[in-house]
């Protein structure tokens, strides 16, 4: 975490600037996840500990030049503006800094966009004050220390009150989905990263090419089979909303797939998007395993077709069981003892 902290507030170091070149980072504007693809040891250190130290990861605005409005965390602590925008951000805006939604009196310019938030957030807004060029430029800071500088003892402690509360979520959204067990534990396999996918067979020393066969990548990692690969994207864009895909395509695999199973971007659909979700991606495994044994490449609309199916199956069988609830009547059940027996001794009867 010591290395990610350097890379996210240092990005003027000649080695953070070296390795950012070499995998394709800009350091100045810090992506959510980082692209999972193999690299040196300490790339796969700053990789695995990267989502934990963005958690952590805060803008205090100045001159609000480096600031990303919607992308970095600087107004709330609920995280990144773009997660709670309640209406697509316009593409040109997306990457917009906070100095850009400032209006020539240095105030900000609501009408920009005051009706992509809820108000509860244009609140938290109003409470910072806008950017001014004459208080320098905008630091970033680690929130979980008072006074805002990275430590070991204070990341290790946010540490472990994240993981213990994300592991906690990720664990019962799966076991609890709503459905057949097959897909239930196929969701915690994902949540455990343990798909045999080319690029788990090759860290398991098994000779494999790690290319995704179907699309041509050059790593075909559990991400990439279930969301990323060029032969699935088009499934994913009939079924998420023009507004949801900007976030949907950018987390990493255990955030997306968390996310999903709260539906925490509230997609709207005929069934539960958390139905839909996981039947999807159950389904996108089943038809990449199917690919690899029999060569054939099934196209997006037979996919399409079979998940809806299953997932309208799922769902009713999932309702009828509500209304069998419903249905039932609460009987109060009573024991009555039976006639106390008389039992002879050898001196008197006792009840
Ligand atoms: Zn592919």
């Amino acid at each position: 975490m010591k290395l990610s902290w350097e890379v996210v507030s240092n990005s003027d170091k000649l080695w953070v600037k070296v390795i950012c070149s070499k995998y394709g980072v800009d350091p100045r504007h810090l992506p959510l996840s980082l692209p999972e693809k193999q690299g040196s040891r300490v790339w796969k250190a700053i990789r695995s500990t990267w989502s934990a130290t963005m958690r952590g990861a805060r803008w205090a605005v100045c001159d609000g030049a480096r600031t990303r409005f919607w992308l970095d965390c600087w107004a709330t602590k609920q995280g990144p503006l773009i997660n709670l925008a309640e209406h697509p951000i316009p593409q040109e805006l997306v990457n917009a800094t906070v100095r850009d939604f400032t209006n020539v009196h240095g105030s900000w310019n609501w009408p920009v966009f005051e009706h992509l938030l809820p108000s509860c957030i244009l609140l938290q807004i109003a409470s910072v004050m806008p950017p001014d060029p004459r208080l320098g430029v905008d630091k970033i800071f680690w929130r979980f220390d008072p006074r805002g500088s990275f430590t070991v003892r204070s990341a290790y402690e946010s540490l472990g009150q994240l993981d213990l509360t994300d592991t906690d979520t990720a664990w019962h959204l799966a076991w609890s989905w709503k459905g057949p067990q097959a897909v239930r534990i196929f969701l915690w396999q994902v949540l455990h990263a343990k798909l045999k996918t080319k690029d788990e067979l090759s860290r398991r020393h098994i000779p494999v090419s790690l290319g995704c066969e179907r699309c041509g990548a050059p790593l075909e990692d559990i991400i990439h089979v279930l969301r990323d690969c060029h032969c699935i994207k088009r499934l994913w864009l009939r079924l998420v909303p023009d507004r949801n895909q900007l976030a949907f395509f950018q987390s990493s695999l255990r955030e997306w797939t968390i996310a999903n199973l709260q539906n925490k971007w509230q997609i709207a659909c005929p069934l539960t998007w958390e139905c839909i979700f996981g039947v999807t991606v159950w389904r996108l495994w089943y038809w990449r395993n199917h690919f690899n044994v029999d060569g054939k490449l099934a196209d997006s609309s037979t996919i399409y077709l079979d998940i809806m199916a299953r997932a309208n199956e799922i769902h009713r069988l999932n309702q009828s069981q509500i209304s069998q609830q419903l249905r039932r009547k609460e009987i109060l059940i009573g024991w009555l003892p039976p006639p106390w027996p008389l039992v002879q001794t050898e001196h008197r009867w006792l009840l």
